[in-house]
């Protein structure tokens, strides 16, 4: 474990060094506007906002709205190609191919779940790497799990992507890719045909069914996929600003929620910045002791000082954080750990969402029962504290919340 820590601590991830390793930290204070990470070696089109394209156009002496148009047609059409009947010179696209990648995700594989609402795709990257994005479709909303690492270096015992360690950061590119591939799948779907099968439980009935019948987009993002957003901090605040673009995805800054293990510099820095996202900290433990032995960057960054962070995150802002809290079962789902959660959540607005344990190879534990749950509900809910129990998705493709991992 001493070792472990000395580079939890200590360690910068070697961009040129494709090599899966254990863990490893690093969190910069420098806000770079473009793509800090590998594999990019030419500035990536798509992880560059409006603005930023825009200006790259008229340095090079061509009229901001050829970049705004190319930005709008990618962005909120969906394109991919562009001719010169696109409304834009021959020259300026011509430049564009010989300065700008353009190079996108190629789909290796697509599972379907037999819930009839959640899809995986194993999006091969430019360099050959591998992450998983997810595609859920229920209640009426269409969320997209993207991913903001190979891997990751954070190690929580019972998460299939902590499992397999720490390979890369991925681009800013590389994430927007992500959601635009889902949007343009959701487009492409006729939405009547989906649907929940028919022997489905009621709970997977849409809330309103007629959200399946109307041209659909991707409303939802959550950072839950491979990875720790907020150890990749800076590419993936440059993908949120490119996703909250109005005249692209437009998506609205509560409906991208970017989850972190804790990462205290991270959300320190969110606070100050401002970004209008919803934050959710996975938390699983509520004693420093008791959540160090499931999450091991909590020794890098004690309970003490998340929570005095996550007062200052909600105080700056004046946004309620959700706490993740995967239930495992005898571990940490009897009634007092839902106290000592209520305990250690007074005075913060606070949402708590349970998600019970979803199997992973390298860990033997197992969810707690529907029973477990709605106790622990209870006792939050007596304390004041609104919770939600995650509904299961997905489970027999692996596409549930810590199943992501890729060999
Ligand atoms: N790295 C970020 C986001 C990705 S994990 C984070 O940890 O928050 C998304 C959520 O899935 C986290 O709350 C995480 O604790 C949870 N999770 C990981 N493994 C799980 C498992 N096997 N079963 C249920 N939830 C799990
Ligand atoms: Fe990383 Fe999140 Fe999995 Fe922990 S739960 S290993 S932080 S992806």
């Amino acid at each position: 474990m001493k070792v472990f820590l000395r580079r939890l601590s200590r360690d910068i991830p070697d961009r040129n060094r494709p090599s899966v390793v254990p863990a490893g930290l690093m969190i910069s204070d420098s806000n770079t506007p473009l793509s800090p990470a590998a594999p990019a070696v030419r500035p990536h089109l798509l992880g560059l906002t409006r603005e930023q394209l825009a200006a790259w156009a008229v340095e090079r002496g061509f009229a901001r709205l050829h970049a705004l148009t190319l930005w709008h047609e990618i962005h909120q059409k969906g394109r991919t190609t562009f001719t010169p009947r696109d409304r834009m010179p021959p020259r300026f696209l011509q430049r564009v191919d010989e300065e700008l990648a353009q190079d996108r995700p190629t789909v290796a594989k697509e599972t379907h779940s037999s819930d009839g609402f959640t899809r995986k795709y194993l999006l091969a990257l430019a360099d050959g790497r591998l992450v998983e994005t997810v595609l859920m479709r229920y209640h009426g909303r269409t969320t997209a799990c993207v991913s903001s690492q190979v891997g990751c270096a954070m190690g929580c015992t019972f998460c299939a992507t902590g499992q397999m360690g720490y390979v890369r950061h991925l681009t800013a590119a590389e994430i927007v890719a992500q959601a635009l591939h889902v949007d343009a799948v959701l487009r492409e779907t006729a939405p009547s045909t989906e649907g929940p099968p028919t022997s489905a439980p009621a709970l997977a009935k849409p809330e309103h069914p007629s959200a399946f019948h109307r041209h659909e987009r991707l409303r939802n993002i959550v950072f839950m996929g491979m990875g720790e957003p907020l150890h990749n901090y800076d590419a993936v605040m440059q993908a949120v600003d490119i996703l909250r673009e109005p005249s692209g995805l437009a998506m609205a800054g509560e409906r991208l929620t970017v989850s972190t293990v804790g990462v205290v510099p991270g959300i320190r820095r969110l606070a100050r910045e401002g970004r209008p996202v919803s934050l959710a900290v996975s938390l699983h433990g509520a004693t420093q002791e008791e959540r160090a032995t499931l999450v091991p960057a909590a020794r890098r960054w004690p309970l003490d000082e998340l929570m005095d962070a996550c007062r200052e995150y909600t105080a700056i802002t004046g946004r309620r954080i959700f706490f993740e809290w995967t239930l495992i079962d005898g571990r940490n789902d009897r009634v007092e750990d839902a106290r000592a959660v209520a305990a250690l959540l007074r005075g913060i607005p606070a949402q708590v969402n349970l998600i019970p344990l979803n199997p992973t190879g390298g860990y033997d534990g197992r969810p707690g029962g529907v029973e477990g749950a709605r106790r622990f509900q209870d006792t939050l809910k007596a304390a004041g504290i609104p919770s939600t129990v995650r509904q299961r998705r997905g489970i027999d493709i692996a596409a549930g919340c810590g199943q992501l991992a890729v060999g």
